[in-house]
């Protein structure tokens, strides 16, 4: 038996997979820090430290939790304390269609508002759904990584509003740092990201933002359980403490991601260049003549999802551009063979995604 020879690593910048996303150098480095006690000063220093930064990135005044956790686990904390009795989940994919299973799997009532894959739910559907049954929480997907779609979330924000005493949760995992999420202006109660999308960290943690109505709610409800509990990670948050262990290098690259963030020139450079990056991969496809599962005008600044090209195969494209050394995703669930799905969020570069571009140009050739 002869060992297999080590394979080195592709350079940075070649991995366009929708979640995780490729990690820069200088996030990797920053990980290999010695340990700090979970109770220290030190830790207490980092925590108060990405204060600022955080908040600037989910443009709120309110605190930001940060939970060792994938994003998941933030999708939880948004039902068992936020929802009630009743949520009304808003599925296009199958993300959203987890957080409805979710709603469940915590013992309330999930009343679904369906709409066909490659699609957003509108304001007015959503007003009318409401209108028919009463509900206490909207669950909603902003960027639903699965078809590529961008939901009008500041819109739909509007029309919740209009009810009494019905919360909205947002999934912004896709979305938070690519693409605007105006957390306090659209006045959104609870907005949940990962680490290993747009923020383009290793995963494992989650970051969130509770308005005060979701905090008053979260009080009332008694099963909150206790490792997602938001009333015991705001009480350990205003005072920069971990709620348990956290994962400790994951926090070290956060520190550093975010001081690469402010260097870019802030959220809004960031969401300029996925602006951009979007606007790129449509120009493509107009000249390609390949076309979008979501309609002009829905479509997520952060990851493209494409119809597979007639007499092609998404494996077949997937699996040419790997052969390259370059990584796209292929479709997600009941898409996975007719769509591919390029990730073009978190530190990707336009220069990049020309090359990648040009790759996909010459297997479509
Ligand atoms: C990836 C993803 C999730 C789930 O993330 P995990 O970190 O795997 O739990 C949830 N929502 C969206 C929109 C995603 O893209």
């Amino acid at each position: 038996m002869t060992a297999s020879p080590p394979v080195a690593p592709p350079a940075f910048g070649r991995f366009f997979l929708p979640g995780p996303t490729d990690v820069h150098p200088e996030v990797i480095a920053a990980m290999q820090r010695p340990m700090i006690g979970h109770r220290s000063g030190a830790m207490e220093q980092l925590l108060a430290g990405l204060d600022a930064p955080l908040a600037r990135l989910f443009r709120t005044s309110h605190p930001i939790l940060v939970g060792t956790t994938s994003a998941t686990g933030f999708m939880e904390m948004a039902v068992r304390n936020g929802v009630r009795h009743r949520a009304l989940s808003l599925v296009n994919g199958s993300f959203s269609e987890r957080f409805a299973s979710l709603v469940r799997a915590c013992g309330k009532e999930c009343i679904r508002l369906d709409v066909p894959l490659g699609c957003a739910v509108e304001p007015d559907m959503l007003r009318d759904s409401l209108r028919r049954t009463p509900v206490d929480a909207v669950t909603v997907v902003h960027s639903e990584t699965s078809t590529g779609v961008l939901q009008d979330v500041a819109a739909l924000a509007a029309v919740v509003r209009e009810f009494d005493d019905v919360l909205l949760l947002v999934d912004a995992v896709t979305s938070l740092s690519g693409s605007p999420v105006e957390t306090d202006q659209w006045q959104l109660d609870f907005v949940l990201t990962g680490s290993q999308k747009a923020l383009a960290l290793p995963p494992g943690l989650a970051l969130a933002a509770a308005s005060d109505r979701m905090r008053e709610r979260a009080k009332t409800l008694p099963a909150r359980g206790l490792y997602f509990d938001l009333i015991s990670f705001l009480e350990a948050t205003s005072k920069h403490q971990p709620t348990n262990t956290p994962a400790i290098s994951l926090l070290y690259a956060l520190q550093t991601q975010l001081a690469r963030i402010e260097r870019e020139g802030g959220v809004e450079a960031r969401w300029r260049r996925h602006e951009a990056m979007r606007r790129h991969v449509e120009e493509w496809c107009e000249r390609r003549g390949v076309t979008y599962l979501p309609r002009d005008g829905r479509r997520s600044w952060t990851v493209s999802c494409l119809n597979v090209p007639q007499g092609r195969t998404a494996k077949e494209i997937v699996g040419g551009l790997k052969q390259a050394g370059w990584t796209i995703g292929s479709g997600y669930g009941p898409l996975k063979e007719s769509t591919i799905r390029i990730g073009h969020m978190g530190d990707h570069t336009i220069g990049a995604l020309e090359e990648l571009l040009a790759l996909l140009s010459g297997l479509l050739a």
